[in-house]
């Protein structure tokens, strides 16, 4: 782990005049979240086919009671899944909407989006309180356009290792993500290089970096900042990896190993630093928070 202010061979930081914009942080997450607009009032298991209520299944932040299966979960339940009631504060970001290809009906299905998600892109982020200790956390909405990224995700995401480092906040990124954004094309694919330095600035200047990957982190975002973690924390079963599977096969003509690209295997492997149940996400999170307090309290001594 990494203490802010000083790199670990003692020497200050080549951009540490660097100075983000102020952080302006706005009340964004209600306590009462309702995403689900189905009159649907029971959950079917797509693993074990188990039926419950709804209301139990999101009590049980989309995990199946009875097989452990990881379902999909919006950005604002995952926030309230980690964060302590009424701590959460977005940071405001305005980042205008942009279509670098005149892609057909880009912007009315953005605009449609952001009205049924109540989010600004696909990505939440912001800072909050996670068993009383502040970090920058963010999450990617897979509920928006698969989680992928754009030039106002890339965007979103630097601004958020901005506010980490201004604020002296570790920061825990939620990936989920079907990779770069195929509307903007080759302006998507920049944001791996520009996240990724986002990430090396704020490591450089001392910043705690986690990585939660989700399921899916599959193509741009794997390749970039979710993987640059100081630790790299996965969900069980998630699928983590580039390109799928199929491409692979065929491009190398090989049969790829059992379990290749989950959570398990790149954990046996060394990949993931631990697999973590969503259900323990909140208590695990602290705990590392707490670690990393004590030593940043015992070094400034
Ligand atoms: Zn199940």
């Amino acid at each position: 782990m990494k203490l802010f202010g000083k790199r670990s061979d003692g020497s200050k930081a080549a951009n540490s005049n660097f100075v983000a914009e102020d952080i302006e942080l706005v009340d964004a997450v209600s306590e009462e979240i309702e995403e689900d607009n189905s009159s649907e009032q029971v959950y079917t298991c797509s693993d074990c086919g188990v039926t419950i209520s709804l209301s139990e299944i999101k009590k049980n932040l989309y995990v199946c009671p009875k097989c452990g299966k990881h379902a999909k979960i919006s950005a604002r339940r995952r926030i309230s899944g980690v964060a302590d009631p009424g701590t959460f504060r977005k940071i405001k970001t305005n980042i205008p909407f942009r279509n670098p290809l005149n892609y057909p009906d880009y912007a009315e299905k953005i605009n449609g989006l952001k009205t049924k998600t109540g989010l600004d892109e696909g990505l939440l982020a912001g800072v909050c309180e996670i068993e009383g200790h502040k970090a920058v956390v963010a999450v990617m909405a897979s509920e928006f356009l698969m989680g992928s990224m754009g030039i106002a995700v890339g965007e979103m995401v630097t601004k958020a290792f901005e506010a980490a480092e201004k604020l002296e906040l570790p920061i825990i990124i939620f990936t989920a993500s079907g990779g770069a954004r195929m509307q903007e094309g080759i302006l998507s694919l920049m944001q791996m290089a520009k996240t990724s330095a986002a990430v090396q600035r704020f490591t450089e200047n001392g910043g705690l970096y986690i990585s939660v990957l989700t399921h899916p982190t599959t193509g741009g975002v794997s390749a970039s900042f979710a993987t640059l973690a100081d630790i790299t924390i996965a969900e069980p079963g998630a699928l983590i990896g580039f390109a799928g599977p199929r491409v692979i096969e065929q491009t190398i003509g090989q049969k790829l190993p059992a379990g290749f690209q989950r959570a398990e295997y790149l954990e046996e492997h060394g990949f993931v630093d631990k697999i973590v149940s969503r259900l323990e996400m909140r208590d695990t999170l602290a705990q590392i928070l707490r670690l990393h307090e004590k030593r940043r309290k015992s070094w400034l001594r």
